[in-house]
């Protein structure tokens, strides 16, 4: 059996529903994502083409029950309650929300009060994704959160509290200043609230933020790798002991509870993104709405669908599988390359993946090949090697 399956019906089929909320208070040195600040009137107007896009562009769903609501960002939990369940039954008016399995919304931690879980909760929402990145507050003070580590706690107390169990929280390593100690607190931090799904990203230097300018400045350094690799070995050690799943390179959670929301992108389950910078997945096409909110705004306001089709070659559609599949516990069917993609490709990656299988990068079961573990920080390289189109 495809490890995984046992922890659930993780490959049923089911479209989804991604929402883009671009709104931020104040930006963290690290984010390259497009946000800016929540005005008074744009946020209603935003959420107001949403509104207008879903309906213009429903059919892409064909009528299909949809069984995860995404609400990400930025930062939905600025959303006011009132424009946020306007939203909310919009959406019910469009689309077929009755079998809806994951309603998840994105919050920070400064927002959250318990009058705000028992309205999410009221709308149907039954996932909180909570950004807390570490549970120190010099590191958080270092990368511009808005919230402590104190405030963090409680906020996901209140969540609880208030009837929602299903709970991911974001964490961060390779921060410039944390140390072996630190990251093993806030993990132990992360065990004691035991939530149901946790993603551990490595910080990266992006181009345009403030942490790359920073770097170029001098006025930080990056982690050594020796350093990464024991952080990324402690956590993996850390939430493996207290019964998480690593089912995915950044996702970890406990059986039963992968994100339904996260598989969609793998299992090439049908999915709207709405909002500006959205991607969407829908009639076997992907779609991109424009990053920027006021190009965004003026496509749906002229009635147009904001968003532009991506039109993949075969070899880019293979790349792309191949590299979402690597990623996961539950590896790659070279069989179903086989049948899907047809001899060509199927030959590229056998002849391609057999030096990573003897080099020990890459094992094999059957038909299945995953990244070991112990060179998954590797992954991105490992990858690369078994991609069609990409020329070293
Ligand atoms: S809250 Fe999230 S989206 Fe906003 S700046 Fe920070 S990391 Fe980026």
């Amino acid at each position: 059996m495809v490890p995984g399956l046992e922890s659930g019906n993780f490959f049923i089929n089911m479209s989804g529903i991604y929402v883009h909320i671009p709104f931020c208070k104040r930006k963290c040195i690290y984010c390259d994502f497009y946000s800016i600040a929540a005005r008074i009137g744009v946020v209603e107007d935003y959420v107001g083409a949403v509104c207008r896009e879903a309906g213009m562009r429903r059919a892409e769903l064909q009528d299909d029950a949809v069984k995860t609501v995404y609400i990400g960002g930025g930062t939905p939990s600025l959303l006011p309650v009132g424009v946020l369940c306007k939203m909310v039954d919009n959406f019910r008016s469009n689309f077929d929300l009755s079998q809806v399995e994951e309603f998840t919304i994105e919050v920070n931690p400064d927002d959250v009060t318990p009058a705000l879980v028992e309205a999410y909760r009221q709308m149907g929402i039954n996932r909180v994704s909570m950004g807390v990145q570490s549970f120190v507050d010099d590191e958080l003070k270092f990368i511009n959160r808005r919230h402590d580590a104190a405030r963090a706690v409680a906020a996901y107390e209140a969540v609880v509290d208030g009837g929602i169990n299903n709970i991911s929280i974001d964490l961060i390593y390779g921060i410039p200043g944390q140390t072996m100690q630190s990251w093993q607190y806030s993990l132990d931090v992360a065990m004691r609230l035991k939530p149901k799904h946790i993603s551990c990203y490595i910080l990266s230097y992006e181009e345009g933020t403030r942490l790359y300018k920073m770097l170029s400045d001098n006025i930080v350094s990056e982690m050594d790798d020796e350093t990464c690799l024991k952080m990324y070995e402690l956590m993996v050690d850390v939430l493996e002991k207290n019964g998480y799943e690593h089912y995915e390179i950044s996702n970890f959670a406990l059986p039963g509870f992968f994100s339904f929301h996260n598989s969609n992108y793998w299992n090439k389950t049908a999915y709207l993104g709405l909002g500006a910078s959205a991607h969407s997945y829908t009639c076997g096409m992907r779609r991109y709405n424009p990053g920027d909110i006021k190009a965004y705004m003026a496509a749906i306001c002229e009635g147009r669908p904001a968003a532009e089709i991506e039109v993949e070659s075969k070899g880019e559609k293979y790349d792309e599988e191949v590299m979402l599949r690597l990623r996961t516990s539950f590896g790659i069917d070279a069989e179903q390359l086989r049948i899907e993609y047809g001899e060509p490709y199927y030959s590229h990656f056998m002849r391609e993946v057999k030096p990573l299988v003897d080099a020990g990068r890459v094992v094999r079961e059957g038909s299945i090949y995953r990244i070991s573990r112990d060179y998954i920080l590797l992954s991105d390289f490992i990858i690369r090697e078994l991609m069609y189109g990409v020329e070293d």
